[in-house]
């Protein structure tokens, strides 16, 4: 697994677990967390991560404790959130235990829904989102053809709460990362478990493949979380966050940059900008203090995509002002007619050099001219410019902190090396 770093390590899962507060409180560390609290009537555990890590978590709970499984909470519905139950249910049967009550929101079961419905779908999107993961070019990650429903079920804005042995547990919905949302407070514990709502990074917000998120309502579910001054933060991914002021700090820093991103772009569109010179702007002013802090890091989500969260929430798909592109031509069709103007070697020859002075971005736009415009698979221009392609698209991948963008990236330079194979091989 290409890991790029130590962030990332934090976000599968590859850190050791810790126990807190009166030693009855364990963060399982995995893709995603799991927060388990023991009471005198058994566990209550917050998340299920993802169906390759159900072993471990199982092993890892039951080498701390042997009580049984009474609540199981799903922060949402992702498939790194509520999927590892098989060892879980195993015991729970063999045992002759009575099952556990599963909670959830109700857009939870929409979601699961809507899974089966894009299966093929979500197979190729996890592909490219993980690719560097190794098993991403094979096979499915996951499918929500199986799932552990949901018992209990949160509607609207309602909250829920439930008592087991000595513990009182409130759960409240809020939107963020996906409409689907829980976060748990236990007041006794002094412990959150924010589900993706926090992950110790720059917040998930505009994945570029998913659907629509929310930056300015993930502001106020951290605004409400923050008031509870929580000792201790179980986060959806990354180690434990203890104290009340680094759990202080974690929310506020992290609702700021919500609301900074959304304040801007609001005001922007208001101005009567496009999305163009919106995103060029906003890369501009993005303040220092949110760049280099630890809880921003843009390992996984970034600020970039944020914009286009914010924009995408209030606009509609026309967003760059011109109708030339309100009912485009096919790309492969403009090329060709660029291609008349000026020959491929002349776009591959300024392509080189604007390579060679580093306008990587740049020099990409130029070599579609000659990878949209020529059909003839074994034109050596052509092949040249994928190369070139290839190359610029690595070095990018390289230095792009986001993992998600790297993948987008770093998968197009891998499938464009496998055609030259192809096209070189015949
Ligand atoms: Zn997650």
């Amino acid at each position: 697994m290409r890991i790029t770093n130590k962030g990332m390590m934090d976000w599968f899962g590859m850190f050791p677990s810790s126990t807190f507060a009166d030693g009855q409180c364990h963060l399982i560390a995995g893709m995603a967390n799991t927060g388990v609290i023991e009471t005198e009537e058994g566990l209550v555990l917050f998340d299920l991560p993802m169906k390759q890590y159900g072993k471990r978590l199982f092993r890892e709970i039951r080498e701390i404790t042997n009580k049984r499984v009474k609540y199981i909470i799903y922060s949402h519905g992702h498939f790194d959130h509520c999927f590892a139950y098989e060892p879980f249910i195993k015991e729970i049967t063999e045992s002759g235990w009575e099952m556990p009550q599963v909670i959830a929101h109700e857009n939870c079961i929409k979601r699961f829904e809507k899974y089966r419905m894009l299966d093929k779908y979500h197979e190729w999107l996890n592909k490219q989102q993980f690719a560097s993961m190794g098993i991403g070019r094979q096979k499915a990650l996951v499918s929500a053809h199986n799932t552990l429903n949901p018992t209990i079920i949160m509607k609207g804005d309602d909250p829920y709460t439930f008592k087991l042995g000595e513990c009182s547990f409130e759960l409240y919905h809020d939107i963020g990362e996906t409409d689907d949302s829980i976060w748990l407070w236990v007041p006794e514990k002094k412990l959150i478990c924010a589900g993706d709502l926090f992950v110790s990074s720059f917040p998930n917000v505009g994945n570029p493949y998913k659907v629509q998120r929310y930056p300015k309502d993930w502001a106020i579910a951290m605004e409400k979380m923050m008031a509870k001054n929580a000792e201790y933060l179980v986060p959806g991914h990354g180690p434990l966050i203890e104290g009340i002021d680094r759990v202080k700090e974690a929310f506020s820093i992290t609702a700021d940059a919500m609301r900074f991103v959304h304040y801007e772009v609001v005001k922007r569109m208001n101005e009567g900008k496009w999305f163009e010179q919106i995103y060029h702007e906003m890369l501009e002013i993005y303040p220092d203090k949110f760049k280099n802090h630890h809880f921003l890091r843009e390992m996984y989500g970034c600020y970039r995509f944020a914009i286009h969260a914010t924009y995408r929430l209030y606009h509609g798909w026309y967003n760059s002002g011109n109708p030339t592109n309100l009912f485009p031509a096919k790309s492969k069709d403009i090329a060709k007619e660029f291609l008349k103007i000026n020959s491929e070697e002349k776009y591959l020859e300024h392509a080189k050099s604007l390579y060679n002075e580093d306008k990587l971005q740049l020099a990409l736009h130029i070599l579609d001219v000659i990878i949209n415009g020529i059909d003839n698979n074994e034109n050596n221009i052509l092949l040249e410019a994928l190369r070139l392609k290839a190359r610029i698209l690595k070095l990018q991948s390289k230095t792009e902190p986001s993992f998600i963008a790297a993948n987008i990236i770093d998968n197009a330079a891998y499938q464009i090396k496998s055609n030259i194979k192809k096209i070189e091989k015949n």
